[in-house]
């Protein structure tokens, strides 16, 4: 995706994990209308971008119009700070309109994927957009040139720079690891090459790799695929998950070696860069991006060690709940808790979700209000509509949520998880100029997991039907296992082989089941049975090949239970210094932004408060079983 633009769609990990446990309950279904058959009170209104598309064909025209009112400063940001605001301001202007024209095209494109008209507009704004990004290249590079005492002068000379203040401060912090303009070319030449680790495991393992036929205990022969995995693991059917966990990883065991190649090839390139560019690890590097010390990783891993008994109790309980004699890693997923059929009508849910955030006060609520009845959402599934759900901020017109909703508990809770996204982006937008509206990816999961956070409490509050406590405890559990628990033993991994690596050592298969298995090992507990087959799941990890990423899943979902408790707690004062941070947008380092606000993510406290949370739900979920 071209870098111009601010605002970007969101894929909402923590969201899609409970979306996909939701899946597993209701697969197929009633017939899917077409999108004319739905109401337009339940569409998103594009119209509020561009009226029409031969409003957006001006903006296209306009947008060709705008790339020289940008590139005719090239040479010049030395000479004059006049020039470099001027210049800086042409470039915000090009993101501003790309972001509008990129949406208006996508966004009708995700409406329905068969319609043909909209693939070719989104496929021209991509191209215009990826035009205006390599016309912008210079800027970076030409700013780095200037002589710091001569931008210090520029920057105090030139008012219209001020709103540039942090994006300076951040390009001069990571000067010394930018090489000479040779250097930088070679490097830049050489990135096609170094990529070829992570294209071939992408080729592998979601083009070439084949999964058998496996059977249910009914004898119904099954095709075995990635998506499918997922529900089958979840399934009540011990058959269908035992034959689903030992083929899937059969297959991937088949090509152990292969994968280990490509991890070990993209471990190699990153360490290359690092030492290339002058960081003491890959670690460091990795989050130097963000400006976030290894620190802030090492006190995540070490606090969730801490806790890591609670996650052997949940397993012993899913053992015990279950009636099983031995709890395998296959029995890991399947819910505790069945025959609960929760559903919402649409109103209903909205009701739902605005009761549950009332907690974030009246000026958050009529934002939402506004959000919820005038043309941000897309309510309802239709044919050829994309999937999912996503949260996308446009700049100057207003945030678009798609979502597909069926009525089930996980769908009202994805209004909410959206919403937040929908609210921050709203917020930061209105709040800050262009130059720093657009959140950090560190910062994205925090809005959404504080509302669905929200929600949860405010269902528990107020249901007193023993089954349906336990399915919203079941719920929750579930969740801080695969974001908190899971995600961390995926850093931990990360962390492990890159140490070892960067003291010397090879990659081969046997050397990375091993770091795997003993994790497994240590995170499930004694009750747990490591099946061999689990050995090999490092190679279906895709964010392995985006290092050192995942433990952002951790610290968002735990900043966002700090911010929850503190709201329910502290009430109006821990309100606004939330509203704050949704409001700073990306005007600082998320940590210092997060600091502010109250939850400090270098200390063990966010982390403790979730799994505080955790272990108090697994409580009574224990006292709730025992009375079942
Ligand atoms: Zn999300």
């Amino acid at each position: 995706m071209a870098t111009i633009m601010r605002t970007k769609l969101l894929p909402c990990v923590v969201g899609a994990m409970l979306l996909n446990h939701a899946a597993a309950e209701s697969a197929g279904g009633s017939q899917v209308p077409p999108r004319s058959q739905i109401s337009d009170e339940y569409k998103w209104k594009i119209t509020d971008i561009y009226a029409n598309d031969s409003e957006w064909d001006k903006g296209f025209v306009q947008l060709r119009q705008l790339i020289p009112t940008m590139t005719k400063y090239k040479g010049k940001l030395a000479s004059s700070a006049a020039d470099l605001a001027a210049c800086l301001k042409a470039r915000d202007q090009i993101g501003i309109t790309g972001g509008k024209l990129y949406a208006y095209a996508r966004l009708h494109r995700d409406e329905n994927n068969n319609d043909t008209k909209y693939q070719a507009l989104t496929g021209k704004a991509e191209t215009l957009l990826t035009e205006a990004s390599a016309a912008a290249s210079f800027i970076e590079p030409e700013i780095l040139a200037i002589p710091e005492s001569q931008l210090a002068k520029f920057r105090q000379a030139e008012k219209e720079l001020a709103v540039y203040s942090f994006y300076f401060d951040n390009l001069l912090r990571q000067k010394k690891h930018i090489l000479s303009p040779a250097e930088e070319e070679i490097l830049s030449r050489a990135s096609e090459a170094t990529q070829a680790s992570e294209t071939t495991f992408n080729m592998l393992a979601h083009a070439d790799m084949k999964f058998p036929q496996i059977s249910d205990s009914k004898g119904n022969k099954l095709q075995l695929s990635e998506s499918r995995y997922r529900t089958y693991i979840m399934s009540p059917d011990r058959q269908l998950r035992q034959q689903a966990f030992t083929h899937l990883f059969g297959a991937y065991n088949q090509y152990r070696n292969t994968f280990a190649s490509t991890l070990g090839g993209n471990v190699k390139k990153n360490i290359f860069y690092t030492k290339t560019r002058k960081y003491n690890s890959t670690i460091e590097s990795a989050l130097e991006g963000d400006n976030v010390p290894v620190q802030v990783y090492d006190n995540l891993i070490n606090t969730v060690h801490k806790r890591l008994p609670l996650l052997h109790r949940y397993v012993a309980l899913k053992k015990k709940a279950l009636e099983l004699d031995e709890i395998h890693m296959y029995d890991l997923y399947t819910p505790l808790v069945r025959n609960v059929e929760l559903e919402y009508k649409y109103p209903e849910a909205l009701e739902l979700v605005q009761k549950g955030l009332e907690p974030m006060g009246d000026e958050y609520l009529s934002v939402l209000k506004q959000g919820l009845s005038s043309g941000w959402i897309d309510v309802y599934e239709n044919q050829g509509k994309q999937t999912g759900a996503y949260s996308w901020g446009v700049y100057q017109v207003h945030p678009f949520v798609l979502l597909n909703y069926t009525g089930r508990y996980d769908d009202v809770s994805t209004i909410a998880h959206e919403m937040g996204h929908a609210i921050h982006s709203y917020y930061s937008q209105k709040h800050q100029p262009y130059a720093t509206s657009s959140y950090t990816i560190f910062s994205a999961e925090i809005a959404s997991t504080t509302n669905e956070t929200l929600l949860m409490d405010y269902m528990l509050k107020t249901t007193k039907d023993s089954q349906v406590r336990m399915y919203l405890i079941n719920q929750y559990l579930e969740s801080v296992r695969a974001t908190v628990y899971r995600q961390t033993m995926f850093a931990e991994f990360e962390k492990l082989l890159y140490e070892k690596v960067e003291d010397g050592e090879s990659v081969t298969a046997d050397f990375l089941d091993e770091i795997w298995h003993d994790l497994n090992a240590k995170y499930y507990g004694s009750d747990i049975v490591v099946d061999k087959e689990i050995d090999v799941e490092w190679a279906r990890i895709p964010h392995f090949y985006s290092s050192f990423y995942v433990y952002q899943y951790v610290t968002g979902f735990s900043a966002a239970n700090a911010f929850a408790a503190s709201i329910q707690q502290e009430g109006a004062p821990a309100r606004e210094r939330y509203l704050n941070f949704l409001k700073s947008g990306g005007s600082d380092y998320s940590l210092n932004l997060l600091k502010k606000a109250g939850v400090d993510m270098s200390s063990p406290e966010p982390i403790e408060v979730t799994l505080a949370k955790f272990e108090k739900m697994l409580d009574e979920l224990e006292k709730l079983l025992r009375n079942s």
